[in-house]
């Protein structure tokens, strides 16, 4: 019988790794052995990173979403079906339109939603660029200020030794904001001051979740004359007095709070309670080299789900499809997986509105961070507005 692998998302982790299983099996595939089906709850495939520019009026939603359909190759069944349970001992998935299908691989890549309601007075009084609406409604808040204070906040999951999403958003959209309001001719009254919670991954009273990279950040800083602070964990907030509470005991007023917020997987991932991570979170538990979910047959899972040490990151995802591109693969054809992550990430990071800087790490080791450039800065661009589809298509 065929061998039915179903892959649960719309992003870039799972666009990237349908692709990748057609060329891969494609043998099997003329000869009706294996069929490739992605389901998600949306007909459209959004570029994320983009929503940072959003903040800054750099791209508004059409410019940074594609149809899904038109991103992938045409072995590919695409159905806009919400999942809403996992039946893992059954090998099926249901639908919100009522649907029950059944698979024999399994790829869980629903990303992760952020959650600025998980902390007491966030969801009202602070902003992000984690999303579109909030992204613009941010821009609309940064287009008009002239004077005042701009505090930004970094909020980590609980499950030890994960990060928040994209672990450099922070600082790239910091540097971008110092751009943004020089241009806007109002840099000098508006004061910025970036903070960071006292835990960090496994680092403490840090700025940044790696250390080469946090060592450099207080000299980058001053020269833009951006403020900082170690040890702000972000507890709660009052709308009304427009101050940042912190875990630490520390109070501080704002005119702008603009978070990176607490992080969530979606609601089917945690009603499937696979997952133990604390706070609810939903991190699912995933072996750190064949990316398969412990304690589950045939489920794999990729990008912002999982609960490895890596960004969650599309440059994550890049190294991730083709893994288990290539397990999956192996269990059709040798009956085990194969291939092993080593926890490779790359990206290049947008250090202000021009400059970039690429970086790369893995489990092993970190970001060794390089002067940015306006030929990042290109690079970056490029990416933006071209490569990132090619790399979605499984191209690059
Ligand atoms: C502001 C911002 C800046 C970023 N900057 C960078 C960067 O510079 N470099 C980088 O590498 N990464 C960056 N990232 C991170 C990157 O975008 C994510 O890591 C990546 O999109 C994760 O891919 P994914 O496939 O895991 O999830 P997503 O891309 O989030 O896709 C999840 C998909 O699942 C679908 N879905 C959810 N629930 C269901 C369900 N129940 N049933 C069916 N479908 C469902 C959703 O509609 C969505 O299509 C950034 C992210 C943000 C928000």
């Amino acid at each position: 019988m065929s061998k039915r692998i179903v892959i649960v998302g719309g992003g870039v982790g799972r666009t990237m790794l349908a692709n990748q299983l057609v060329s891969k099996l494609y043998p099997e595939i003329l000869r009706g052995e294996v069929s490739i089906t992605l389901l998600s709850n949306s007909p459209h495939h959004y570029y994320k990173p983009a929503f940072m520019y959003v903040a800054f009026n750099q791209f508004f939603e059409e410019e940074l979403k594609r149809p899904e359909r038109s991103l992938l190759r045409p072995e590919i069944t695409f159905e806009v079906e919400e999942v809403t349970d996992f039946d893992f001992s059954g090998q099926h998935l249901k639908t919100r339109s009522g649907k029950r299908m059944g698979y024999d691989f399994l790829v869980i890549a629903t990303g992760c939603v952020p959650a600025p309601e998980r902390i007491d007075g966030l969801k009202e009084a602070g902003d992000h660029f984690y999303q579109y609406q909030p992204a613009r409604q941010l821009a609309q808040r940064l287009s008009t200020i002239k004077k005042g204070r701009i505090f930004i906040t970094v909020s980590f999951p609980q499950t030890p030794n994960v990060p928040h999403q994209c672990g450099i958003a922070p600082v790239e959209t910091t540097l971008m904001l110092d751009d943004f309001l020089r241009r806007r001719g109002v840099r000098e009254h508006v004061e910025i001051i970036y903070t960071y919670p006292t835990v960090a991954q496994l680092l403490r009273n840090c700025l940044f979740l790696q250390r080469p990279t946090g060592d450099i950040l207080p000299r980058v800083f001053e020269q833009k004359n951006i403020h900082y602070q170690r040890g702000f964990t972000l507890s709660r907030v009052d709308p009304e007095a427009k101050i940042a509470y912190s875990a630490e005991g520390d109070a501080q007023p704002f005119d702008i709070l603009m978070a990176t917020p607490p992080i969530r997987a979606v609601d089917a991932v945690l009603q499937s309670r696979v997952s133990q991570a604390p706070n609810d979170e939903g991190w699912l538990p995933t072996n750190h080299e064949t990316l398969q979910v412990y304690g589950l047959e045939n489920v794999y899972v990729i990008g912002d789900t999982v609960d490895l040490p890596v960004s969650k990151a599309g440059g994550a995802c890049h190294n991730q499809a083709p893994v288990i591109a290539n397990n999956i693969a192996a269990e059709i054809r040798l009956s085990a997986p194969c291939s092993v992550y080593d926890g490779r990430v790359q990206a290049v990071a947008q250090m202000g509105l021009n400059a970039g800087m690429p970086l790369w790490y893995d489990y092993a080791h970190d970001v060794l961070p390089t002067p940015p450039t306006r030929l990042g800065g290109l690079l970056r661009n490029g990416f933006n507005r071209g490569l990132y589809w090619a790399v979605a298509r499984g191209m690059l």
